[in-house]
């Protein structure tokens, strides 16, 4: 039990050349060494160790006098568990260690990459370098073998895992520790801020956002969690303030899609490149699925609203029962009240002045004229593209 004896985890200025003796004496020594795991002491190296051009954060270096194996990068941790204590460092000082968990090393050896996982590494910020530990080893059936400045770690089945060589008084292992940040830096491409999804989003509330990616509705939605849900968009409000709000009304929804139908008009007062100067949507009250159609004059509505009712009907077998209009002159006339009744369609009309009737349909309306209005802002965009902006709009939606 030499090595035993010679257990001195304080650096002092004499102990470094004692703590090499101690190596030695360890690889000679395979039985366990009974350390209370919780209560030992770690040596955290002193700076003169750094000064040599192959020893730096990222590196390995073999110990005897610590009975963990430590690890000043977190990024290296592929499972980790947060832990609050602290260990005896240099001079007896306290150095706190903020977790536990696995790391892999990749080991080159005899012209073989080996992967080597370390279970119970210690996660200490402040150590200066990465300890393996040899009693840590030992305690798990492995072995180590100095000789002539070179060390040679075995695992339990008698296999060479890593090889390292002598620097000053400590042995520096060729191994390297896989990042996570290096996977990550794939994936954080994708990983936008908030701000980024709002825009791309057409200009979509953060309520909305969060809907989208807790729900995984968006493959490959990705949103820098360091990122502050908390969306300050010029746009927005330049958006909003361009128009009154428009009171909120209840959720409640139709049972089946087809029970309720909303439509409502809207003029756009930008007559868009192609003539166009309004749009009406339809807004299924069930599903809040909204369908748009782009008009020149307020009269074309009735046409747009048989041919919204026939592309249904014809393409997706759908058969809405019930429409619900304002009052405006577009949708009172007896023509398409005729023609409703002929499909057994009941046509109703909110109560004049009383706009929350049919408020689905009026609150889409002002939605998509704010994001609308958001997109053209943001990209400062002519006006005359509100039609592609609404389109846009509806979709995003959808
Ligand atoms: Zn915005």
């Amino acid at each position: 039990m030499e090595g035993k004896s010679t257990t001195d985890a304080v650096t002092t200025q004499n102990g470094k050349r004692r703590k090499v003796e101690h190596v030695q004496q360890a690889c000679d020594v395979q039985e366990d060494e009974d350390e209370d795991m919780e209560d030992s002491t770690y040596v955290i190296h002193d700076k003169t160790l750094s000064d040599y051009a192959d020893i730096n954060v990222d590196s390995w270096l073999v110990d005897s006098a610590t009975s963990s194996h430590l690890s000043n990068q977190r990024e290296t941790f592929t499972e980790f568990t947060p832990l609050k204590r602290s260990i005896r460092g240099v001079g007896n000082t306290d150095v706190p260690v903020k977790g536990r968990g696995t790391v892999k090393l990749t080991s080159r050896t005899n012209g073989q990459t080996i992967t080597i996982v370390i279970h119970d590494v210690l996660y200490v910020p402040q150590a200066l370098n990465n300890l393996l530990s040899i009693s840590h080893l030992d305690e798990s059936g492995g072995r180590a073998d100095i000789r002539n400045g070179c060390i040679h770690l075995y695992d339990k089945n008698k296999l060479l895992i890593a090889v390292g060589q002598k620097v000053e008084r400590m042995y520096l292992l060729h191994v390297t520790a896989k990042k996570h940040t290096e996977h990550m830096a794939i994936s954080t491409e994708t990983a936008n801020t908030w701000q980024s999804w709002h825009r791309r989003f057409g200009h979509v509330g953060v309520s909305g956002l969060q809907c989208t990616l807790n729900k995984n509705l968006v493959t490959g939605m990705m949103v820098d969690e360091n990122n502050s849900p908390k969306i300050e968009c010029t746009a927005c409000i330049q958006a909003k303030q361009a128009h009154n709000p428009f009171p909120r009304q209840s959720k409640h929804h139709a049972e089946k899609p087809g029970d309720l139908m909303h439509t409502d008009l809207w003029d756009c007062r930008t007559t868009s490149i192609r003539g166009l100067k309004y749009f009406i949507s339809f807004v299924n009250n069930c599903s809040r699925c909204i369908a748009i159609e782009l008009l020149k004059t307020k009269d074309q509505a009735i046409d747009k609203f048989k041919n919204y009712v026939a592309y249904l009907e014809r393409q997706y077998e759908f058969f809405p029962k019930r429409f619900r209009a304002d009052n405006g002159g577009e949708y009172i006339t007896g023509d398409l009240q005729r023609w409703c009744a002929s499909k057994g369609i009941k046509l109703e009309y909110t109560a004049p002045y009383s706009p929350a009737q049919n408020g689905v349909a009026e609150r889409m309306n002002h939605t998509l004229a704010e994001l609308a209005r958001a997109m053209i802002f943001s990209t400062k965009s002519p006006t005359f593209l509100w039609p592609e902006a609404i389109a846009h709009a509806a979709y995003l939606r959808n």
